[in-house]
C-alpha cells in the first residue's frame, strides 16, 4: 500500500520505518527541514533501538522517502497517518495546534486530487477530537466529504519509547476506530500481518482506550509508589511485596517498579488531558488527579532522602546518573530529573550529571549543570541515581553515599546507600 506519515517524531518514525520494512511504500513528512535532510541521509534524528538500522534497510530499498512537501506526499497515499504531537497547554488541557494544521494541509492538498484515502489519526487525542476537529477541517479544506470523496479512522498507538520498532511489529492489540466500515477494512487490511487481536470501534471509543491505557498504567506506577513510600517508613522492601502481589493474575507483575515516578511524553500529558476533560463535562475525577498530585512530588522524595545525610546541599557537588524519564532513550519531556536537577540548583548544589543519550537535550534546559562521564559524578559528594540504565550496573559506588530512585541493586556496596520506596 502507498502510505504517508505526517511527523516524523518517536510515534511516525516507528510507523513509517515499521511499515516499509514490511514491504509498504511509505513517505514520511515533517516540517522540520533538518530532520528531514538527516532522514534522507538515513540517520535517525532520534535515539531508539533497532529504528536506525532498519530506516538504512529501507531507504536502500526505495520503501521509504522523507520530505517536507506534505502536498506532494499525500497526494498518492491510500493510507495518510497523522502523527504530530499533541502537547499540553498549561492549564492540563490538550493541545491541537499541530493536528489543525496538519488537517489544514491535508485537506488542501486533496482538494485537487482525484484520490480517496483513508486519514488516520495515530496522535493521541481526546474523545470527540478526531469528528469534531480534524474531520470539518479537512472537509472545509478540501472541500470533500468525509465517509465518501475519503475515509477516516483513529488508530491509538501504545508502543514504549526504547522498544518503538519491537511494539510497533509485535502490538498486544490494534485498535481501529472508524467513521464507516469501508475506512476501517481498508486500515484492517494493512494489519493484515499482525498476529494480535484487531478490535474495531467507534472513533470516540478509540480516543478513550487510548486515554484510559494510559490513565490506567500511570495508575499503577503511583499506586506502587505509594505502597512504597509507606514501606520505605516500615523498613519493608517494596520489590518483595511487588513480586507478590504481581504472581496475582488480576494484577500482573508489569508496572510495578516503584521509584521516582512517571515522565516522558505521553503519562502526565495523557492523564492530565483526561482530567481536563472529565472537569469540562462536569466530572470531578478524584483518582486520577491523586495520581498526578502523587508523581508531582514522588522525585522531590529522593531530595528529602538525601537531606538525612546531607542537610545542607549548598556549596555541595551532586552528582546525577542519568537523565532520561527510562532508559533505551534519549527523551528528557517531563522527565523527574528536570524537577531534581532544578530544586538541587535551587538549593545552591554545584550538579554533576551524566546519560548516556540525554546530554545535549538537557544541556539547552540546564546549561549551568556540569555535564561529564559517569565516573566523574561518582567523584561527587552525593550521587542521586535518576534512570536504571544497564551500564549505572558496573559503576564502582565503595564508599559513596547513593540515593537510588530506580533500584539500582549493585549500588548498594556504597557507604551510604538509601532507595526511594526500599
Ligand atoms: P514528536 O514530538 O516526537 O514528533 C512529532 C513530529 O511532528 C515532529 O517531528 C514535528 O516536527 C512534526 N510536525 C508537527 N506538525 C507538523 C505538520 N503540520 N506537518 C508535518 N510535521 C509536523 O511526537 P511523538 O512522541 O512521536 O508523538 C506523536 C503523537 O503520538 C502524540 O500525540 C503522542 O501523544 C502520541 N504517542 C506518543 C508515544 C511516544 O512514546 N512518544 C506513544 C504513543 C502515542
Amino acid at each position: 500500500m502507498k502510505i504517508s506519515i505526517v511527523g516524523a517524531g518517536y510515534v511516525g518514525l516507528a510507523t513509517g520505518v515499521g511499515f516499509a520494512s514490511m514491504g509498504n511504500s511509505v513517505i514520511c513528512v515533517d516540517s522540520d527541514g533538518a530532520k528531514v535532510e538527516k532522514l534522507k541521509q538515513g540517520v535517525l534524528p532520534i535515539y531508539e533501538p533497532m529504528l536506525g538500522e532498519h530506516l538504512q534497510k529501507v531507504l536502500e530499498k526505495g520503501y521509504f522517502k522523507a520530505t517536507t512537501n506534505l502536498s506532494s506526499a499525500v497526494r498518492d497515499s491510500d493510507i495518510i497517518f497523522i502523527c504530530v504531537g499533541t502537547p499540553s497547554k498549561p492549564d492540563g488541557t490538550i493541545d491541537l495546534n499541530f493536528i489543525e494544521q496538519a488537517s489544514k494541509d491535508i485537506g488542501d492538498a486533496l482538494k485537487d486530487s482525484g484520490n480517496q484515502p483513508v486519514v488516520v489519526v495515530k496522535s493521541t487525542v481526546v474523545p470527540g477530537a478526531t469528528e469534531g476537529v480534524v474531520v470539518p477541517i479537512i472537509e472545509r479544506h478540501s472541500g470533500k466529504k468525509a465517509g465518501a470523496d475519503f475515509g477516516v479512522c483513529m488508530n491509538p498507538e501504545f508502543l514504549r519509547e526504547g522498544n518503538a520498532l519491537s511494539d510497533f511489529f509485535n502490538p498486544d492489540r490494534v485498535v481501529i476506530g472508524e467513521l464507516d466500515q469501508r475506512s476501517g477494512d481498508v486500515l484492517e487490511r494493512l494489519y493484515h500481518d499482525f498476529k494480535c487481536p484487531i478490535l474495531r470501534t467507534s472513533i470516540k471509543t478509540a480516543e478513550m482506550i487510548k486515554y484510559a491505557s494510559n490513565a490506567f498504567l500511570a495508575t499503577k506506577i503511583s499506586f506502587i509508589n505509594e505502597i512504597g513510600n509507606i514501606c520505605k517508613r516500615l523498613g519493608i522492601d517494596v520489590y518483595e511485596v511487588a513480586k507478590g502481589i504481581g504472581l496475582d493474575k488480576r494484577i500482573s507483575p508489569y508496572f510495578l517498579n516503584a521509584g521516582i515516578g512517571f515522565g516522558g511524553s505521553c503519562f502526565p500529558k495523557d492523564v492530565r488531558a483526561l482530567i481536563a476533560i472529565a472537569k469540562k463535562i462536569g466530572y470531578e475525577p478524584k483518582l486520577l488527579e491523586s495520581v498526578i498530585n502523587l508523581n508531582e512530588t514522588q522525585p522531590l522524595r529522593l531530595l528529602e532522602l538525601l537531606k538525612k545525610h546531607m542537610p545542607d546541599v549548598r556549596g555541595k557537588k551532586i552528582g546525577v546518573l542519568g537523565l532520561t524519564f527510562k532508559p533505551e532513550t534519549d527523551d528528557i519531556r517531563e522527565a523527574p530529573s528536570i524537577k531534581i536537577v532544578r530544586e538541587l540548583l535551587k538549593q545552591g548544589a554545584v550538579v554533576k550529571a551524566y546519560d548516556p543519550k540525554a546530554m545535549d537535550g538537557f544541556k539547552k534546559i540546564f546549561p549551568k549543570v556540569k555535564y561529564c562521564s559517569a565516573e566523574e559524578v561518582l567523584e561527587s559528594d552525593a550521587v542521586l541515581i535518576l534512570t536504571e540504565w544497564d551500564e549505572f550496573k558496573k559503576l564502582d559506588y565503595l564508599g559513596k553515599i547513593v540515593i537510588d530512585g530506580r533500584k539500582i541493586d549493585e549500588a548498594k556496596s556504597a557507604r551510604v546507600y538509601e532507595g526511594v520506596c526500599w
